[in-house]
């Protein structure tokens, strides 16, 4: 049986998803001060999770709680600031 118009069709389709997809990767993240690199996720509150645990390992080097709050509430700004200018950059049109 030969391929018909639609499997090929289809096919084009999903080497054209494959490569958009592969394209969103290479800047699909945020990266912390510290270098630490997390993946963005579609899922917020896994991104939230994500964040949070990447943070509490920070507080692992200060054992001053007033320290360990500010420093928490800088890194949560500086994270989700990130999160928030890729998803803008990921609604604008793709012209
Ligand atoms: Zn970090």
């Amino acid at each position: 049986m030969c391929p018909s118009k639609f499997t090929l069709e289809r096919e084009k389709l999903l080497k054209e998803k494959n490569k958009n997809q592969q394209r969103n990767h290479s800047f699909k993240s945020i990266i912390c001060e510290c270098g630490f690199e997390i993946l963005l996720v579609p899922d917020l509150n896994e991104m939230v999770n994500a964040v949070a645990a990447h943070i509490s390992e920070h507080h692992l080097k200060n054992n001053d709680p007033k320290k360990v709050e500010l420093e928490s509430e800088r890194l949560w700004n500086l994270l989700i600031a990130q999160i928030f200018e890729k998803a803008a950059v990921e609604s604008e049109p793709n012209e």
